[in-house]
């Protein structure tokens, strides 16, 4: 990144560690180096079109998540989750039973980075967290090279 409060990071980097400003930067930023401006947007396609390594949360389901319960505290101002929550379908988060009364506190919503967009920074870091892990984008090394690798090779849906 050429320019701004990221200055010196990558676009890898940036989606993980601020994705509202990555957000502000794919919408409205201008940009007008053509190689930035396509590394920005293939971020941003396999940010949200990701197949999730990893499976449903329902006993015994083995199919990919591709929805996320979202847990709602209106009052606190806080919107988050965990790595229980995830789904292939809106019929097993239905049949999950450590979910129960808290159901209407929760909102069911597409495993991507934009659902993670949130009022509160620590609500969306949060958020992109569990969504990054859902990636498969390991802990430990998260180098420039390492995450520009992952974003190259990392399953997608189909455009
Ligand atoms: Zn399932």
């Amino acid at each position: 990144m050429p320019f701004g409060k990221h200055n010196g990071k990558s676009v890898e980097q940036i989606v993980l560690q601020d994705y509202n400003y990555f957000n502000w930067l794919n919408r409205e930023a201008k940009i007008y180096k053509n190689s930035l401006r396509q590394r920005i947007e293939l971020v941003d396609y396999a940010s949200n079109n990701f197949i999730s390594t990893q499976p449903c949360q329902l006993q015994d389901c083995q199919e990919p998540a591709q929805l996320v319960s979202i847990y709602h505290n209106w009052d606190m101002n806080y919107r988050g989750s965990s790595h229980h929550f995830i789904y292939c379908s809106q019929e097993c988060f239905n049949q999950d039973p450590s979910i129960t009364d808290d159901k209407r506190k929760a909102s069911l919503e597409p495993l991507r980075f934009l659902t993670a967009l949130s009022s509160t920074k620590y609500d969306t870091n949060k958020l992109i967290e569990l969504f990054a892990w859902t990636m498969g984008i390991k802990d430990g090394r998260r180098t420039k090279e390492y995450l520009e690798d992952f974003f190259n090779n990392v399953k997608t849906k189909p455009r």
